[in-house]
């Protein structure tokens, strides 16, 4: 399997990060071996001194697809999620500056935690679920997916016209603002609306 990540998916993250608004969504990919099961922890590695949490809505794709159209991807995911990319923030503005790509600073082992998923169904509209992230008991981050730049279908169908999407590919949906700094024995904490997805401890 593998992680697609949507960045600049959020007007006032895109804002808060000084970057510019994308005609189309914009992603990078994660390698499976980024992946960390819920409630396993995250070790900071050591190439970096600002690891930054980032909050998401996580697609869970349950059929295999090339060429999809908007219209007809809702009916590639079914389960949603909550996920953190961890980016070492520090190796990302260094890789922009020169110009090279992001993967040493966003698909590093361990940089994809994921939470509990649950259907679709659950939601009554796809386009305004609340999700929020706590650091040690503190909201650190809020956002609505109606805030989206892009939606979940619009990104499936263009994400499906550079790669074929399989059964068991993850897409990270973008973060909304407040991205932050990670410390060792920090505790974070996902929801979507009042309920918890997702945590993961800080070694
Ligand atoms: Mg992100």
């Amino acid at each position: 399997m593998k992680i697609i990540c949507i960045g600049r998916n959020y007007l006032n993250h895109v804002k808060e990060l000084n970057n510019r608004l994308p005609a189309e969504p914009l992603f990078f990919l994660k390698p499976e071996t980024a992946l960390i099961p819920n409630k396993l922890p995250f070790f900071i590695p050591d190439f970096s001194n600002d690891i930054h949490y980032e909050i998401e809505i996580v697609l869970k794709i349950n059929k295999t697809g090339k060429h999809i159209q908007e219209k007809f991807a809702n009916v590639y995911y079914d389960e949603i999620s909550l996920g953190v990319d961890f980016t070492a923030r520090d190796v990302q503005e260094k890789c922009q500056k020169n110009g090279l790509p992001w993967e040493i600073a966003k698909a590093f082992d361990f940089s994809a935690p994921v939470g509990n998923f649950i259907t679709k169904q659950k939601f009554k509209d796809l386009n305004n679920i609340n999700f929020s992230l706590e650091k040690n008991g503190k909201i650190v981050q809020r956002g609505n997916t109606k805030n989206m730049i892009f939606s979940f279908d619009r990104i499936i169908s263009h994400v499906s016209k550079y790669i074929t999407l399989k059964i068991g590919d993850l897409i990270f949906t973008g973060t909304p603002e407040g991205v932050g700094k990670v410390d060792i024995n920090d505790a974070l904490t996902g929801y979507i609306e009042n309920e918890k997805m997702l945590e993961v401890k800080i070694k």
